[in-house]
Parts: C-alpha cells; sequence; structure tokens
C-alpha cells in the first residue's frame, strides 16, 4: 500500500466510523401487498422468449391423486420437496415467442376462470409492454380448461382478437365429438363442455394441425399423447438453439420427473403417459436441452438431469439479457 492509498483508506475508515455514531433515521418501509410482475424473459437463438406467470391453483389431493403410489408416497414426495402434505401447487406459465417478425403464444393461461390465486396473465402482458392484439398465432396444447380458457373471457370475447388459433387435429377429433362426450361424466364432462365454449363459435377459424408438423415458424410439434389423447408439445428451434416447451408432459417437477412412472388421475391414459414423460425425459436429458413446462415454478424453464431412480429439475436462474 503506498502512502497516498493508506491515507485514502484511513480516511474512507474515519468516515464510516463518524457516519456509525450518527443514530439511523427510523425505517419506513411498510410490507407491499402485492407481488413483482411475472415476466421472465430468455433468449434462444435469435428468438426471444418471455414467460408470463398467470398464477397458481392449490389443489388438494387425497390418496386416489396417483393410481399407482399411496397417499403417503405422494406426501413423501411433497415433503422431499419442502411442500406441505395434501396440496398440490400448480402454477401456471404461457410462453410468448418473439420469432422476430411473428409473435407466437403457447397456451393462455385461465383468465381467471379456474381459480382466485390465478389470472394475472393479461397484467403480465401489460408489465412486458406487449399488447395481447400483437399476437399472432395461439398454439394449444391440449384441451384441458386451465390451456384453454385464456382464449376468451368469461363472456365470450375474445382475448386475443387477431390471433389465429392452431390446434392439435387428435385434440379436436376427440374433445368435439358428441358420441365421445355422451360417455363422459364429472370433470371429464365438463371439459368437453368447456372445449365447446370455446371452440364452437369460432370453429370455422381454429386451424388443426398434425403432431410432427412444423405449426409456427421454427416450432414444431411433437406427439406426447396419454394426458389427453391428442397431448402435444412443442419444439422450439432458432439459429442453433433448440428448447422443448413440455407442455404437461410432467406437470410437476417434484412428483413425476422424480418420479416418472406414478399416474396421475389427470392422466387420461397413465400408462401411455408414463411412455410420453419417459422419452422426453431422456431425450432432454441427453442432449441438456433446455426446457418449459406449463405447471412448473415460474419462469417455468431450466434443463432435467437424469439421476438413478429419475429425472432432476435444474431451475434457470435469473440472469439480465
Ligand atoms: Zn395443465
Amino acid at each position: 500500500m503506498t502512502a497516498l492509498d493508506r491515507r485514502t483508506f484511513l480516511t474512507g475508515s474515519v468516515l464510516l466510523a463518524g457516519a456509525a455514531l450518527t443514530p439511523p433515521a427510523a425505517a419506513r418501509a411498510p410490507s407491499a401487498m402485492t407481488q413483482g410482475s411475472g415476466v421472465y424473459r430468455y433468449n434462444l437463438g435469435n428468438y426471444q422468449l418471455t414467460a408470463l406467470y398467470d398464477g397458481v391453483w392449490y389443489v388438494p389431493i387425497d390418496e386416489k391423486f396417483v393410481r399407482n403410489a399411496s397417499g403417503a408416497e405422494v406426501n413423501d414426495a411433497l415433503a422431499a420437496a419442502f411442500l406441505p402434505a395434501g396440496t398440490l401447487p400448480i402454477s401456471f406459465t404461457a410462453l410468448l415467442v418473439n420469432t422476430g417478425a411473428k409473435l407466437v403464444l403457447i397456451d393462455t393461461g385461465t383468465a381467471g376462470q379456474i381459480a382466485d390465486t390465478a389470472g394475472s396473465l393479461l397484467d403480465n402482458f401489460k408489465a412486458a409492454g406487449i399488447d395481447p392484439k400483437a399476437v399472432d398465432t395461439i398454439l394449444i396444447s391440449h384441451f384441458h380448461p386451465d390451456h384453454i380458457d385464456g382464449i376468451k373471457t368469461k363472456d365470450g370475447a375474445k382475448i386475443f382478437p387477431n390471433a389465429e388459433i392452431a390446434v392439435p387435429e387428435p385434440e379436436w377429433d376427440f374433445w368435439m365429438d358428441d358420441a365421445n362426450m355422451s360417455k363422459a361424466e364429472g370433470a371429464v364432462k365438463r371439459y368437453f363442455l368447456n372445449a365447446r365454449r370455446i371452440f364452437k363459435d369460432i370453429a370455422g377459424e381454429v386451424r388443426r394441425f398434425k403432431p410432427g408438423s412444423e405449426v409456427a415458424p421454427g416450432i414444431e410439434a411433437v406427439a406426447a399423447y396419454g394426458h389427453t389423447p391428442g397431448h402435444t408439445a412443442f419444439a422450439i428451434h432458432s439459429g442453433n438453439q433448440s428448447m422443448l416447451a413440455m407442455s404437461d408432459t410432467v406437470r410437476n417437477p417434484y412428483l413425476f420427473a422424480r418420479h416418472p412412472d406414478w399416474q396421475p388421475v389427470f392422466d387420461m391414459d397413465g400408462p401411455q403417459a408414463v411412455e410420453a414423460r419417459r422419452r422426453m425425459l431422456d431425450r432432454v436429458a441427453a442432449d441438456r436441452m433446455l426446457i418449459e413446462a406449463y405447471h412448473f415454478p415460474f419462469p417455468a424453464c431450466g434443463h432435467i438431469a437424469k439421476t438413478t431412480g429419475g429425472y432432476e429439475f435444474v431451475p434457470t436462474e435469473w440472469k439480465p439479457l
């Protein structure tokens, strides 16, 4: 240390010591009543992606929730994730893909029609500085209400009035079939009726795509049947980078990535859903591919590592662009 440095250093110390003698002003920091914005941006090749949070639904679950695991095993898995027993937190995060030429929204949130704690998607569009009218294309993964309700308000008005809506053809064929609906009961019956509420009067405008095809620029539909008959994931490619939007293939990472063979009652065809889940988890783990998943904790993106018994979700770290 030179003499000059030492003098500067000592002066600094003296100033600090002096400051400590002055009593601090009383802190006045009332608690905020709302959370910060649910917006997280990241880049993939030349595309910019925006994770837009819609909220969370705390779903009570019982011992029948997983067909092939006991209630105690499920509660142990929740405890291992530091979550309370008997409740599954299901968050909703829609993914907006800006290709540079098009704005593509993958799934649409709940429009406040599922849980009081969800329905903030449009607030987060606003926070992100994006006008819902600017969305060009909506891609739907499947017809469960938490993925399609955001197409319309409760009163039937389109929320993204200029967007073309594209849906998996096998999903459309299953849910819009009256013979299938007549056989359904309970919640599944309600899903049939809800699909009609959303799609019936706009049926002529809805594009139906075949999984395996490119459904928007750089976005390829990938069959992931089982959760529902036409449940679809989306591989997004830009430049030399790719990622997989897994939709509901895994649903909750602490239950179904760690225990990929578990069959929740949400999966309409349990064994087929397990096959899709394992196939996709294997692919993204082997390729070290970035993933996004609609119900994962916000911002719902990260990576998947293979473990001895299953897979582990490694969330992305918040970082500046
Ligand atoms: Zn879902």
